[in-house]
């Protein structure tokens, strides 16, 4: 500590100490508290960052809200904590910071392998130490793997490896996976059976009973109200290392055995007076995930020698002021309690602290490649309304008011000179496509192209088709842009062209097949499908009409815009279903030299917690109303027994001129007597149920290409029954579909279940879902229930994060998204002040440069590697 720290820190224990001796109240100072302390941190320059200011400071946090009682004591502990900074010797304990060498294994060592073994493992370790240069746990920094920890007993080191933890930071966030809460001391005849308990007593016989496999310890313990027999099962060392007179803790559950109480294998350790000094018994005890060569009590106790020496030197990314503005608990305190935790209240604020980390370093990581791809100048359009007022005038129908607004946001976006990064969420069926033509409408009218990319072909083909109906009798302006020329302005700017760029555009006119009254003296919008279907002649024409500008929009896949494709002057991308569309391929786009406006189009509901995390760097605009005049599905769960039933509703429904899907989950060998594959069912329902009728296979073995002919022969109505697993595409259209059947809808998520349902109910006919499951579990049920009961996506959707949690949610792991180690998923509130906070910090300092934010850099930038790694 620097003489200018000292000061600093005696100013802030003098004020402590004169709050505490006003009897808490809170008015020694103007502003209060809290106040003070921001104003404190603020001015204390590198004071406020020592460790033992940080926890002190930490004691304090959201001391306004608490009771006088509460504040009492965080003040004492605060003001405890500054005056260890100027006590001679350090408060933590020395011997932690030596590790024991191998050899010396302390004598509570319940689940240790005996003795024996232990000399060669020991020669091993020193021989293995020579090659790494080995230095007290003190000494090193948290970079540092394992191994380099002085006397580490080397099987730890592969033990704790085999779980993927090498570094010291690897250890610190090896978290608990529970606790289990053996602070109830009783006495012996207290005892409850069926419940964990912890007991103290004097140990007054130890015995060895059996030999071989079936050889017990039976240890007697026994205190003034009675006594109690610990069995420990195999673990002859036990009778060497308990002796009678000692006094010991035992935690466990109590059970019976021929009618005695008795703790069966219980924790145990040699007691001493001092309840911290308890590792194993008599606490909160974490519960740390092992691994083969990892022993309980032994990674227990490392990992307390680790937290104890290394939480109170680590670093907080956060300044002091942040920590106090979001009321949080330092990072090495919280580290500490994450581990060993005093009591539930402060395991609570650890988790907190822990999980907050988690949402801020992604929000960080969100906002900031918001601002890479809006950093660059966009292409401010202007919008035009004529063009959009003819568009709505020849719609069939009239834009409800959540499209209305929808586009009024995406219009003021495109205004702007910096590119649009817009999510469109809207259920399926809810019109999202008028409003994706609306926008690319302006690009057109702008004097732009657009392009539009599904995730499959026959998708891409569905769009162009819709979008060449909706935009047909759309007269757009030809309007200068940098890549047309001026003469683009005139009303009949054709007879303006010179002869070779006349014939082309006539060509190009030609393969898209525009009728003259499309065409509109050359005012039509030209769009183009390009996907591998084109022949070799044609495809070359179609990309020399993108690259000259004459075809105004692109339809197609990915392909489109990742690969060969050159455009003259790209300024809108629309995307249908983004979640196969990432960062990655955003970036790319930018690389390729273009900067357009951006739309995003998912037909997945996503509840707002996870549209935050994931599509943090978006805006969202959500269609949250449905066209009117819409049938409702009628959604049945049956039994498989009723099965019989269902195959008449098929077959009257083909009988009407009706198709029918049958999704079958994807089952593996092992289960194949409970459920039918797609192989099995097609087998079944064409040989045997409807010989007579048309059915069709689609599973996931199948190539891209196989899946698209497959699809649009049920499309045109070439089968009546199409039975596929779980491949099926999201967005197909085909309204004659009326029924579908899942089976072994049990399988699926909700969102996933609501999402093969908007496969039915696109046409007029009065549409089905049956839901095939027999399942009795309770949240299964639940689940179908709800599917029976709502077709509102969003409403399924939240129901579905909170049944089935975060993970569950897609079905698969989005690509690219941080798992989440400590933060619930669901936890709106502290994602909400995590986003706060990134944004607060980001406003002050865009690219985390300044130097109190250098640490906060390095964390975010590892979490997203190791994110973008593992997905
Ligand atoms: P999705 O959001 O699932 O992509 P689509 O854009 O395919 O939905 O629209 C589904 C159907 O609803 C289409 O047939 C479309 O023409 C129709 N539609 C869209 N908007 C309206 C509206 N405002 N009124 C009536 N029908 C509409
Ligand atoms: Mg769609």
């Amino acid at each position: 500590m620097t003489e200018v720290e000292r000061q600093q820190v005696i100013a802030l224990g003098r004020l402590l100490t004169a709050e505490r001796r006003d009897g808490c109240a809170d008015r020694v100072t103007t502003d209060g508290l809290v106040a003070y302390i921001n104003q404190w941190s603020a001015a204390a320059g590198s004071a406020a960052r020592l460790p033992a200011v940080q926890r002190a400071l930490g004691c304090l946090v959201g001391y306004d809200g608490m009771t006088l009682a509460e504040r009492d004591r965080a003040l004492a502990e605060a003001i405890e904590t500054l005056r260890s900074l100027f006590r001679a010797t350090p408060a933590a304990p020395v011997e932690t910071t030596v590790p024991p060498s191998p050899e010396v294994v302390p004598a509570s060592d319940t689940n240790h392998a005996p003795a024996p073994k232990r000399s060669t493992s020991a020669r091993q370790s020193r021989k293995r130490a020579a090659n790494v240069a080995q230095r007290p746990l003190a000494e090193l920094n948290l970079d540092a793997p394992l191994e380099q920890i002085a006397g580490i007993d080397w099987r730890l080191v592969g033990g704790f490896r085999r779980l993927g933890v090498r570094t010291i930071h690897d250890l610190l966030y090896h978290f608990p996976r529970r606790y289990d809460d053996v602070r109830n001391r009783r006495s012996i005849s207290e005892l409850q059976v069926g419940a964990e308990e912890t007991v103290i007593g004097e140990v007054t016989d130890v015995r060895t009973i059996g030999t071989g496999p079936k050889l017990r310890v039976r240890v007697e313990v026994s205190d003034e109200t009675g006594s109690i027999e610990a069995i420990f099962f195999n673990q002859r060392w036990i009778a060497q290392q308990i002796r009678v007179g000692q006094t010991i803790a035992l935690s466990g559950k109590v059970t019976t055995f021929g009618g005695k109480r008795q703790f069966s294998s219980p924790r145990w350790e040699r007691y001493t007076p001092d309840p911290d000094a308890l590792l194993h018994t008599g606490r909160l005890v974490p519960i740390h995930p092992l691994t083969q060569g990892l022993h309980e009590n032994q990674v227990r106790r490392f990992i307390k020698q680790v937290v104890d020496t290394m939480a109170p030197q680590i670093e907080d990314h956060l300044p002091p002021a942040r920590l106090q503005q979001a009321r949080l608990m330092p990072l090495g305190e919280a580290l500490a309690q994450i581990h060993f935790p005093t009591d539930h209240t402060s395991l609570a604020a650890a988790r907190r602290r822990l999980g907050f980390d988690e949402f801020l370093f992604i929000q960080i990581g969100v906002l900031q490649r918001k601002r890479l791809w809006q950093q660059e100048m966009g292409y401010a359009f202007t919008i035009d309304t004529q063009v959009h007022a003819e568009l709505q005038r020849l719609l069939p129908f009239q834009l409800t008011t959540a499209q209305q607004r929808a586009i009024e946001e995406i219009f003021s976006d495109l205004r702007r000179p910096s590119p649009m990064a817009r999510l469109l969420q809207g259920d399926v069926g809810s019109g999202k496509t008028v409003v994706a033509a609306a926008a690319l409408l302006q690009a057109v009218a702008n004097g732009f192209q657009g392009a539009l990319m599904a995730p499959t072909e026959i998708l891409a083909e569905q769009h162009a088709k819709n979008l060449k109906q909706l935009l047909s009798r759309v007269r757009v302006p030809r309007k200068t842009t940098a890549a047309a020329s001026s003469s683009y302005q005139q009303a009949d700017w054709r007879s303006l062209l010179d002869p070779e760029e006349a014939a082309q555009l006539a060509e190009i006119v030609s393969i898209l097949g525009m009728s003259p009254e499309e065409d509109m003296g050359g005012h039509g919008v030209r769009v183009a499908l390009l996907t591998g279907s084109l022949g070799t002649r044609e495809r070359r024409r179609v990309l020399e009409g993108i690259a000259r500008g004459e075809i105004d929009l692109v339809v197609g896949t990915h392909a489109l815009i990742t690969e060969t494709v050159q455009f003259a002057h790209l300024g809108l991308v629309v995307v249908d279903e983004q979640h196969r569309f990432g960062v990655e391929q955003r970036l790319r786009l930018k690389n390729k030299g273009y900067n357009p406006h951006m739309l995003v189009m998912t037909a997945t509901p996503i509840p707002r917690t996870l549209t935050m995390t994931i599509y943090g760097d978006l805006d969202v605009s959500v269609l949250d109303e449905r066209p009117p005049g819409r049938q409702e599905i009628r959604t049945k769960r049956v039994g498989r027994a009723e099965r019989a039933k269902v195959y008449r509703h098929i077959r009257k429904q083909v009988a009407e001129g009706r198709q029918v899907y049958v999704i079958c989950p994807l089952v593996e060998e092992s289960e194949k007597l409970d459920l039918p594959s797609a192989e099995e069912m097609y087998e079944h329902l064409q040989h045997e149920i409807f010989p007579d009728l048309r059915v069709a296979l689609l599973h996931g073995k199948l190539s891209a290409r196989e899946k698209d002919d497959v699809m649009r022969a049920f499309r045109d109505h070439q089968y009546d029954i199409l039975v596929a697993t779980a491949v099926i595409e999201v967005g197909i259209d085909v309204p004659n579909a009326t029924t579908i059947v899942i089976e072994g809808a049990e399988r699926f998520g909700l969102a996933q279940l609501h999402q093969f349902r908007g496969r039915v109910g696109r046409g007029h006919h009065q549409s089905y879902c049956i839901l095939v499951s027999d399942s009795d579990n309770q949240q299964s049920k639940e689940r179908l229930a709800a599917l029976e009961q709502t077709t509102d996506g969003f409403k399924l959707a939240e129901i579905d994060l909170q049944l089935r949690g975060p993970g569950e949610f897609f079905g698969t792991r989005q690509s690219g998204t941080p798992d989440l180690k400590m933060a619930q998923q669901g936890d709106t509130r502290l994602l909400a002040e995590a986003r706060a906070l990134a944004d607060a910090i980001l406003a002050d300092d865009p690219e985390l440069k300044r130097p109190e934010h250098d640490l906060l850099r390095r964390k975010v930038n590892d979490f997203w590697a190791a994110a973008t790694q593992s997905g």
